[in-house]
């Protein structure tokens, strides 16, 4: 097995996840010649509403990044129970990786939000963060004294989130493309955000 010296940690709630996610993770990966990258889907995304169940989000995951072999997927916060905190997500991963440096991979919503996660003063012992911008979320925050270290990514423009996804599903339009064909498949095969509000 390859020795981890630098892993990035992708959290989310991919629900579902899309282009953009894996675009971010592979940038992440090159431009911070990370060894692996570990998408670590949250079991109970205690800030956000879900649509999908966990199972679904985490199986969801796995179909997207299998053919990739820079990419992993953790059931660790799915195995979890209570809110999901990304600072114990963290500190697992150092006492399994014990000689790796850590680099949570996130975009600018989550970024900005960073101060109200739960421990946020013991973020910047744990990890650096990769900040992966989206068109039309404006970066606001570029860190301070107990953030942890911030890298912008460079990264070709990708509009596509999770709610457009969603929205486009419950409408009935194409959604080819802006998810892998795989996860397209089980949304259509399980009837995943027919219903309800994107
Ligand atoms: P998400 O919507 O599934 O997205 C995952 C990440 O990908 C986000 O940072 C998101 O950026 C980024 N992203 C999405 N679309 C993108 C695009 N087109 N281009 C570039 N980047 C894109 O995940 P989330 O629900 O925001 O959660 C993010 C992580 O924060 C999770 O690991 C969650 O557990 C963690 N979190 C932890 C706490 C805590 O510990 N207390 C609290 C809240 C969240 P945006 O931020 O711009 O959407």
């Amino acid at each position: 097995m390859k020795r981890i010296g630098r892993l990035g940690v992708m959290g989310g709630t991919f629900d579902p996840i899309h282009i953009g996610h894996l675009i971010a993770a592979s940038e992440a990966c090159s431009q911070f010649k990370l060894d692996q990258v570990l998408f670590v889907p949250a079991g109970d995304p205690w800030q956000k509403r879900e649509h999908a169940d966990p199972e679904d989000r985490f199986l969801m995951v796995e179909l997207a990044i299998e053919a990739d072999p820079r990419f992993a997927v953790s059931r660790m916060e799915i195995d979890r129970k209570g809110p999901t905190y990304t600072i114990e997500t963290l500190e697992l991963l150092r006492r399994s990786h014990p000689d790796a440096e850590l680099f949570f991979i996130t975009g600018a919503d989550a970024l900005a939000l960073l101060p109200s996660w739960y421990r946020f003063e013991d973020l910047a012992e744990l990890t650096e963060v990769i900040l992966a911008a989206r068109p039309g979320v404006e970066v606001t925050v570029v860190g301070g004294p107990g953030w942890p270290k911030i890298h912008p990514l460079e990264m070709v423009p990708i509009g596509v989130s999770s709610t457009i996804v969603r929205a486009r599903i419950r409408a009935d339009e194409p959604a080819n493309y802006m998810v892998p064909a795989r996860v397209l498949k089980h949304i259509g095969d399980s009837g995943l955000y027919r219903d309800g509000a994107a």
